[in-house]
């Protein structure tokens, strides 16, 4: 037997959220004059490593190469809208204005990304009515779930457009001095820019992608900020230039991941 997922239309994952856009997405979040943060993730990397882990590989396909002191990174960069409450877009029925051109991530909750992470209802925002367990006695996994063919469509599109937009995504660090990153895995720092800044520079970017940039400016020495004692030792025994971030950072450190609908994997 098997279980299945009927959305309810509930519109509890429109509230209060974090929602990974693409560029081109966070383009039109903008020019709605919503508001987008930036989230920003090292993950240290041999360089020259190349993996046959899956995992590894995307992760290595959706990141930039870069250094921070000694140690060699990669960076993730996630453009995220965000509310509190209720999406901007909702109207006053509770319906999503935009339902047609919604970001992707919206679409495909509450599935999961990442393959090997198993799709747990407790996890989700979702009322229990919307999850109809056939079997009652097997654990939920992301096989019992019928992933419809749309979703799947959906989340493959989110992983081309993530290794599509990298070099967009240095561009942007570089344009906007953004040289501060979380450790992945470990918190997560996100960045406040100005909103009409970002979007020029989002528009002047995406139509020169192919603008070179400066030997100089390409060597980010990035920064690494952590809330952990004992991860800045390990990163600054790596050579790395790491440290906990100064007092009016550290409420832009998310420990959680609960208020994101979906996180890039
Ligand atoms: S864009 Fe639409 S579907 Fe996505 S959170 Fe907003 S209201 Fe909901
Ligand atoms: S929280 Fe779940 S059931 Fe409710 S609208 Fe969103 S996807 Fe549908």
């Amino acid at each position: 037997m098997d279980t299945a997922f009927n959305c309810t239309q509930c519109g509890k994952c429109c509230h209060n959220l974090h929602i990974p856009l693409s560029v081109r997405e966070a383009h039109e979040w903008l020019s709605r004059g919503h508001k987008i943060k930036i989230l920003t993730e090292a993950i240290p990397w041999v360089k020259g490593y190349s993996s046959t882990d899956e995992v590894l590989m995307r992760k290595e396909s959706m990141t930039f190469e870069g250094v921070s002191g000694e140690l060699s990174i990669r960076v993730m960069v996630t453009l995220v809208g965000y509310f509190s409450d209720g999406c901007p877009n909702l109207d006053l029925n509770q319906n999503c204005t935009i339902y047609e051109s919604r970001p992707l991530t919206c679409r495909i909750y509450p599935f999961e990304m990442n393959p090997k992470i198993i799709l747990d209802p407790n996890n989700k925002l979702c009322p229990s009515e919307a999850w109809q367990l056939v079997k009652s006695n097997q654990k939920p996994s992301n096989q019992l779930f019928l992933i419809d063919l749309q979703t799947k469509n959906n989340i493959n599109k989110i992983y081309a457009d993530s290794i599509q937009d990298v070099r967009l995504k240095e561009l942007l660090c570089i344009s906007l001095e953004i040289k501060a990153c979380s450790l992945s895995n470990n918190g997560y720092l996100f960045h406040h820019v100005d909103q009409l800044k970002l979007l020029e520079i989002i528009n002047k970017i995406t139509s020169n992608p192919n603008a070179s940039i400066k030997d100089t400016e390409k060597s980010i020495d990035w920064m690494i900020y952590s809330l952990s004692t004992k991860t800045l030792e390990d990163l600054n025994a790596l050579g790395s230039h790491a440290s906990y971030p100064e007092p009016e950072l550290v409420d832009k450190m998310l420990k959680k991941t609960r208020e994101f609908i979906s996180l890039i994997p």
